[in-house]
């Protein structure tokens, strides 16, 4: 892991560990701890709020067989439990949280679980807006649902530093809606490879528009097939300026300032 982030620096590119249950959270704020350049955010992601198990062949690299399913446990948020870590100086947002109905577990019945979901959901976006912290939306299949998640905060008041939704797999009028509540849309290495996704992305405007890895999960091309890390966002900026028809540069200079700006580091 050491490697991968020094060669992440090295390569200019700074991180974001991302949460996603009690352990991840704690541990992604102690290797931001041990590195400048690496933030970290905490939360409760919602394949972690059923037990379940499962194998994706787009999330996995190519070496890994079926066999190696990613195993959840389920959790609830435990806001005594983040509430010690959202002190944290390093701790930049909540999240990864949100609705998925892409893989809702078998065996129980659908409305059970996506009500569990928003219970949870609902949970840390106030704990977001009582602590004063933007939010990383992870939102599969349920746009419409996390949608009106949100824009109820809002309109109470809360959520005033907003947030990003992760790995943005919708269509350019989702990317419209959440643009209109101030949320950014954060592209992963799926632009490199889905021409749908291209034809999305050409729809939203740059100032829009974050650059993630969700490493180590879904490789960018040229890299499809290993392990993915960090400095392979070069990668999807590359694909986004030539969408875009601008520079790298310009690319990766106003991804950044977005970034700074919602996450204030
Ligand atoms: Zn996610």
């Amino acid at each position: 892991m050491d490697d991968v982030v020094q060669r992440a620096l090295d390569g200019g590119v700074q991180m974001i560990t991302v949460g996603t249950q009690t352990t991840t959270s704690k541990n992604g704020i102690l290797l931001a701890e041990r590195y400048e350049g690496v933030w970290a955010t905490i939360g409760l992601h919602p394949n972690h709020v059923h037990k379940q198990a499962f194998f994706d062949e787009n999330e996995l690299p190519a070496e890994k067989q079926p066999t190696d399913e990613i195993k959840t446990r389920s959790e609830t948020f435990d806001e005594s439990y983040y509430r010690e870590l959202v002190a944290h100086p390093k701790v930049v947002a909540i999240g990864e949280f949100g609705l998925d109905y892409y893989r809702l577990p078998e065996g129980q019945g659908p409305e059970q679980l996506i009500d569990d979901q928003k219970r949870e959901a609902k949970k840390q976006i106030e704990f977001a807006s009582q602590f004063n912290k933007p939010v990383v939306i992870h939102c599969r299949d349920a746009h419409a649902d996390q949608f009106a998640l949100l824009k109820a905060e809002i309109d109470q008041g809360g959520l005033t530093r907003r947030g990003v939704v992760h790995c943005f797999t919708g269509t350019a009028e989702d990317a419209e809606r959440y643009a209109s509540i101030g949320f950014k849309t954060s592209i992963t290495g799926i632009v490199t490879f889905s021409k749908e996704l291209q034809a999305v992305v050409k729809d939203i405007p740059l100032e829009q528009i974050m650059i993630e890895t969700d490493s180590p999960y879904l490789t960018p091309a040229p890299n499809r097939g290993k392990r993915n890390e960090p400095l392979y966002v070069k990668d999807v900026a590359k694909v986004i300026a030539d969408l875009k028809g601008v520079s790298l540069e310009e690319v990766a200079e106003r991804t950044t300032e977005t970034a700074k700006g919602l996450f204030l580091i």
